[in-house]
């Protein structure tokens, strides 16, 4: 391909989870010796991957309609190399070409350590090509620091790929195959490296880490987090999912213990009913489920509690629903991330015959949403008056200096250990104003709750958690996280695993 230009231009699609930006930046590297650099735009690029999610059925529709939409701009610019990668490129494979004929490249779930041959193959004219190799374990891939927008405070980690729990409605085992951890000094490299190009906090991903490195014989995940912890310069560690039935004390404890670690877990519900979680195969009971709450509660006071919910799966009746209401009344999250069952290829509930009427999906998920609205509300409301650290990330994108009419002064944004969005002012001193920079510790005295994150003002008062401004290792530069961060990766997701 002829672009006039020695550097080729590159934009990434990222639909889906946090496992798919972290792949998104790996691609961006294995393309990087073949000279393709991050694109700002669609519009511009030599080559545009679309990175898919498949875990309901909207994301993967959302996937075909914008392969459709690069359809057209093939035809205007021939060169122009489409690529589809992620689970929906695993699930179909080669039917991909059959309904997007203009694709050249077909990348499975683990075969991204393979895109710059495949690329290679299509740049000399030999496409479309595709690789849907699953069973050659993990590529011991480095992450990706290059390719994120400068300044980036937090990064995610792939600690383990795929995973053997087969929950009756779920994808992922089919389409990411089966789990493998990484070893932890890969790991350990990686995060140092992240560290050294700018990151404060890390998220460690695995679709279950509580089995992190059993099948392999390498350390525990709380041994892993043990070490991920002594990294110099790292500020917060978190990490997701975890599944409530193999949640260990030693895990429960390492909240305390870890200086580090984020007094907050995402531990899946997914339903409050007995009879729908065994038809679910999640393996766990409500009371087992509760359990664990109250223990975590008795360990770490105070620790934030998300969780995810799937209403109307198949043969839910409205007894069983009344219960998953009882168990978010009981528990209280902080967070709640709720979902209309879908019907998956290849998952067994698909073939469950009692489907949930979908006006009835959407009355359980409506009155789900208004439940949980009130209890995140109630639970930010009692967080006014209190002075939070916060990992300033960089300017409110809506109060960023010249954005605002009625007041100039910029906002700055962050999340508190437990995970809530803080926007918050700095206050204007006889030094003027001090503005923090992203990645520092900073004590904030929230003075509002909103329904969906916290405002308050910078605390400089000397009895603040930690001082005002604390640096944490070098500093990076002031940068706020967008949609498109400029890595010329665009990321569409609202869900720590699961965005679609
Ligand atoms: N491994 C994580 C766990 O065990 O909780 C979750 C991974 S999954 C990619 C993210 C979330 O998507 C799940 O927790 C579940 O709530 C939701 N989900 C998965 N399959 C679904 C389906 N078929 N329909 C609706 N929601 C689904
Ligand atoms: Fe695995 Fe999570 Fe899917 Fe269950 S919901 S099969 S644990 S990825």
């Amino acid at each position: 391909m002829s672009t006039g230009r020695q550097s080729k231009l590159l934009y990434i699609y990222t639909i889906g989870c946090q496992m798919n930006v972290y792949d998104s930046e790996h691609m961006a590297l294995a393309l990087a010796p073949l000279g393709y650099v991050p694109a700002l735009s669609p519009a511009d690029a030599d080559m545009v991957i679309v990175n898919t999610c498949s875990v309901r059925s909207k994301a993967e529709e959302k996937a075909f309609s914008l392969l459709g939409r690069l359809e057209a701009v093939k035809r205007r610019r021939p060169g122009l190399i489409v690529a589809v990668a992620g689970c929906v490129a695993q699930q179909e494979g080669v039917r991909i070409l059959e309904r997007a004929p203009h694709v050249d490249v077909v990348l499975g779930t683990r075969a991204v350590h393979r895109l710059a041959s495949l690329v290679r193959r299509v740049q000399a004219g030999r496409g479309p090509v595709w690789d849907l190799e699953m069973d050659d374990g993990v590529e011991d891939d480095e992450a990706a620091p290059e390719f994120a927008a400068p300044g980036t405070v937090s990064r995610f980690v792939t600690i383990m790929r795929g995973c053997d729990n087969f929950c009756a409605y779920c994808v992922v085992p089919h389409v990411r195959g089966r789990e493998t951890s990484r070893p932890p000094e890969a790991i350990l490299r990686e995060v140092e490296a992240l560290v050294a190009a700018g990151a404060r906090q890390v998220t460690l991903l695995g679709q279950n880490v509580n089995s992190y490195g059993i099948k392999e014989g390498l350390c525990s995940f709380p041994e892993l987090l043990a070490r991920v912890n002594a990294v110099q310069g790292l500020a917060r560690i978190r990490f997701t999912t975890s599944h409530p039935k193999d949640l260990t004390t030693e895990l429960i404890q390492a909240f305390g213990r870890l200086e580090k670690l984020c007094p907050h877990i995402h531990l899946p519900v997914q339903s409050g009913s007995n009879r729908i979680l065994e038809r679910m195969n999640r393996r766990y009971t409500r009371e087992h489920y509760l359990d664990n709450v109250a223990k975590l509660r008795n360990s770490c006071p105070g620790i934030a509690i998300t969780s995810d919910m799937i209403v109307g799966f198949a043969g839910e009746t409205q007894a069983d629903f009344e219960a998953t209401l009882d168990l978010v009344r009981q528990v209280q999250f902080d967070g709640l991330f709720a979902f209309m069952y879908s019907d998956r290829p290849k998952a067994p509930s698909s073939q469950f015959p009692e489907k949930v009427p979908v006006q009835d999906k959407r009355e359980r998920l409506q009155a789900l949403l208004e439940l949980q609205e009130k209890i995140t509300y109630t639970r930010n409301r009692a967080l006014v008056g209190s002075v939070q650290e916060v990992l300033t990330e960089g300017f409110n994108k809506k109060r960023a200096p010249g954005r605002s009419t009625e007041d100039t002064r910029p906002q700055w944004t962050g999340r508190t250990p437990g995970n809530k969005v803080v926007n918050f002012q700095c206050s204007v001193g006889p030094w003027g104003v001090r503005e923090p920079r992203a990645g520092q510790l900073v004590s904030v005295r929230i003075e509002k709750a909103l329904a969906h994150s916290l405002w308050g003002v910078l605390d400089e008062s000397p009895t603040a958690v930690g001082r005002p401004g604390r640096e944490v290792g070098h500093a990076a530069q002031s940068q706020h996280r967008r949609l498109d961060d400029g890595s010329g990766i665009q990321h569409a997701h609202h869900h720590p695993q699961d965005r679609g």
